[in-house]
């Protein structure tokens, strides 16, 4: 028999089948990316964090393979009287769910708290908070109240307290925990031993997205584009109500906005569609030098370092390629490797590889402005450096979203889509770290790391990963350049 804890629920929600895979084909999940990983870690760090707001309570032991032994702990410990339980176990016929705190209320009612790392309430903590009391209820434990502990961000670290906000969610829980009862009747028979697996093509949607087993199950054999790839969310319905999956099943005249339309036409033609009338312009704005510059960034709920806020984004490496009018490129870059807040260190050292002219390329304008903005903010002896840098971007991604397209980037217009495509010897297959995230990992695990030799494997990948960064932008331009000369 298996236990419908609060992660199956919230994927019962969703779709039955995501429900299915959890309780039965687990392993078919994909592996976690770099980004999630870092995000579960501190996600667990920041709720272990929070026992601190609470002493006095008694933490309920968690040994994941024998559960029935922690609701067994959590019973006694009402019995006897403790007032405020952490990861108190409850258990209802199949379900099963762990509260991460219940406070005992004068009237014998519980205070239900849920501890999220998020940075405000979202809606999918109602539905989560109210199986959550559903259960206990059923269980015998009557709510009077729930609340959901998130992150401050104008918390201050290491004032552990600061990085905690606590709101009372009851109305909205109140009001989710109605269909508790029936989304358990039909989920319940999923949990049964033997029971078949939900037919998952009719449930394709853009739920599937995000999901674990999209890719190693339910869309594993799909390998056309398909108008979750494409199209808007809000041309979405029209389409499924046309029983229209596949790209290529588009009607020519279904209305999409312009830039779909454009992608869709690309795609079915497998062409390339430059605009050159829209490009040139934008290619005569470049000066000399031209810099290329990419941060590399690390974000988490419970702050690195004294002085940071939740979730800060804190810039810890950069790569810096710089290219004469002569055709010359030259590299530099910093990687901050000492367990210490890196801004500043880092600050120093751009405001001394950047010049005060020249464009500087970036691939994403959004990331690398917000970072210099946030330097020249904390560190006013470098505003004018940093705020002259950010005034000199150069968006590189614009012009494969808007000038440039071909037909094998799909939709997409991420340099991990572009650059593949366009430079095929160039290639991110071969490196340890290949998305942000993993490089946000990867800076953690080095700082906190003892061993020399992990350090220094850590240090070179993201070295190694930064600098392809930006010779992938140094190599992308030339061959726009190129494209448009011939
Ligand atoms: S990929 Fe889609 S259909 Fe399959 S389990 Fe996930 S959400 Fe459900």
């Amino acid at each position: 028999m298996k236990y419908i804890s609060k992660s199956s629920y919230m994927a019962g929600i969703d779709c039955p089948r995501m429900l299915w895979q959890k309780l039965w084909d687990r392993k078919s999940a994909a592996p976690l990316d770099g980004m999630t990983e870092l995000i579960f870690e501190f996600g667990n760090r920041f709720g272990v964090l929070a026992h601190q707001l609470f002493p006095g309570a008694v933490l309920i032991d968690i040994n994941i393979f024998k559960l029935n032994r922690a609701v067994e702990d959590t019973k006694k410990a009402i019995e006897r009287g403790v007032d405020v339980i952490l990861e108190a176990t409850f258990c209802y016929e199949q379900c099963r769910v762990l509260s991460d705190v219940v406070e005992r209320q004068e009237d014998g009612t519980w205070h239900l708290i849920e501890v999220k790392s998020s940075t405000h309430v979202k809606d999918e903590h109602y539905p989560d908070l109210a199986y959550q009391k559903w259960v206990m209820e059923q269980a015998g434990y009557p709510v009077s109240q729930c609340s959901v502990i998130h992150a401050d961000r104008d918390g201050v670290w290491p004032d552990v307290a600061s990085v905690f906000k606590q709101v009372d969610v009851t109305e909205e829980v109140n009001a989710a925990v109605q269909v508790v009862g029936d989304n358990v009747a039909a989920m319940v028979p999923l949990a049964q031993p033997g029971s078949a697996a939900p037919d998952a093509r009719p449930l394709f949607s853009k739920v599937c997205h995000d999901c674990d087993f999209k890719k190693t199950v339910c869309w594993k054999d799909i390998n056309e584009p398909t108008i979750y790839d494409v199209v808007d969310v809000r041309k979405i319905p029209g389409l499924e109500a046309l029983d229209v999956f596949y790209v290529k099943d588009i009607p020519d005249d279904y209305d999409l906005y312009t830039n779909d339309r454009r992608n869709v036409d690309c795609m079915n033609s497998q062409g390339v569609d430059i605009d050159r009338a829209g490009l040139q312009p934008m290619l005569d704005e470049l000066e000399y030098p031209i810099y290329f510059l990419d941060f590399e960034t690390a974000a988490v709920a419970v702050p690195l370092f004294d002085g940071n806020h939740p979730w800060e984004k804190l810039p810890f490496q950069y790569s810096l390629h710089i290219m004469e009018e002569n055709g010359e490129v030259r590299h530099t870059e910093y990687l901050h490797e000492k367990n210490s807040d890196p801004a500043e260190a880092l600050a120093d050292r751009l405001a001394g590889d950047i010049g005060q002219r020249g464009s500087v390329v970036v691939y994403h304008k959004t990331m690398e402005s917000g970072v210099l903005k946030y330097l020249a903010e904390r560190f006013p002896q470098h505003a004018a450096s940093m705020q002259s840098t950010v005034d000199r971007l150069w968006d590189l991604e614009v012009v494969f979203l808007k000038h440039y397209r071909d037909w094998r980037f799909g939709s997409r217009s991420s340099i991990k889509v572009v650059l593949p495509t366009l430079v095929p010897e160039l290639t991110y297959d071969d490196e340890t770290i290949s998305d942000g995230g993993a490089a946000s990992l990867a800076w953690v695990r080095m700082l906190e790391s003892d061993d020399f030799i992990t350090r220094q494997e850590k240090a070179d990948a993201l070295r190694r990963y930064c600098k392809l960064d930006t010779i992938a932008m140094v190599e992308l331009l030339k061959h726009v350049r190129v494209v448009m000369e011939g």
